[in-house]
């Protein structure tokens, strides 16, 4: 098994229902990602995964920073589930933003975050920035329930970089939302309905950008959360652990997540998650985006171009060929 711990110094440990592990991989210095899992007296109980940048002291500082304000808003805060997630995301925010505006050695650092809430009357809250994830695992089926907040993802939803394309994009890593980059932020917070058996999977990108999510789906399906979390991190050292890899695992009592037929349908067509997603587009998103979708369009005029020039071509070759028959 890879060296891991379920979370980094003075953080909560999970309850019996969550498995953590968090490891820095094989080729960083420092673990730079963050977890956590607070409860309430009320039964409310909050899952967190932040994965930090900035340099080496700032990425783990932000980070952790992260966390703990969430923390903090989670366990004082009455909101209902939406206003709550949003209120801690946006406290974390300026939290992290006036740490690193304080001290040189910080300055620019951020954190992605992605948050699950479970309610005592099963309903699930996810709320995240940056490229942090949560899946959902039900009836066998691996489902995303949050879209990336980078660069390329805004590019394939808008229909001018093709998915497969996305994995090579020199533009894969560049977040356009994070937590504390900037003065303000802006969650992104989706409802979703919980039902027995479901398996929830918060994740840092050191999993989900080396381990193909059919690989995911299999170590889910087959292993117990506590086993699975730990798999799932060997499993991104064994794709080449370029970065920190850390995985949350929650499993809801009941029904039969494992006992499904574990040669079915890998993932589900619908994905990202679309049950109540809210949130407007950070600021400077379209801006960045134009310029994408110009390269993009350009790219495409080519293509067309090429297309009737080969048309043309046969067409030419047919006539010639008919010609020389008569
Ligand atoms: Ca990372």
């Amino acid at each position: 098994m890879s060296p891991g711990h379920e979370a980094r110094d003075g953080v909560p440990t999970g309850t019996p229902m969550t498995a953590a592990f968090t490891d820095v991989g094989l080729l960083r210095e420092a673990n730079e990602d963050f977890l956590a899992e607070f409860e309430r007296p009320s039964g409310h109980r909050l899952l967190v995964v932040a994965d930090g940048m900035g340099g080496h002291q700032g990425g783990a500082t932000a980070s952790r920073l992260c966390v703990e304000s969430v923390g903090e808003v989670f366990r004082r805060s009455s909101e209902a589930p939406d206003l709550l997630l949003r209120e801690a995301l946006e406290a974390a925010n300026e939290r992290v933003h006036h740490a690193a505006g304080a001290d040189p050695e910080l300055s620019g650092m951020g954190t992605t975050a992605v948050l699950l809430l479970l309610t005592p009357s099963d309903e699930a809250w996810v709320a995240h920035v940056g490229d942090s994830r949560a899946y959902l695992l039900r009836d066998g089926v691996l489902r995303r329930l949050t879209e990336d907040h980078t660069v390329v993802a805004a590019m394939i939803q808008r229909g001018v970089l093709d998915p497969a394309a996305a994995e090579s994009h020199p533009r894969r890593n560049e977040l356009v939302r994070c937590v504390g980059f900037r003065s303000e932020t802006v969650p992104e917070v989706t409802r979703v309905e919980v039902l027995p058996g479901d398996r929830f999977l918060l994740c840092s990108d050191g999993l989900s950008g080396q381990v193909p999510e059919d690989e995911i789906r299999a170590i889910l399906l087959r292993e117990g959360p506590s086993d699975a979390a730990s798999m799932l991190v060997e499993a991104a050292n064994a794709a080449g652990g370029r970065d920190n890899a850390t995985v949350m695992i929650t499993a809801v009592p009941g029904g039969a997540t494992t006992e499904v037929d574990r040669s079915a349908p890998k993932l589900d067509p619908q994905e990202p998650a679309s049950d109540e997603r809210t949130g407007p587009r950070a600021p400077g998103f379209a801006e960045d985006l134009s310029a994408l979708q110009s390269e993009a369009s350009k790219h495409q005029r080519r293509r067309r171009a090429a297309a009737v020039v080969a048309i043309v071509a046969a067409l030419f070759a047919i006539c010639v060929l008919w010609l020389t028959l008569q």
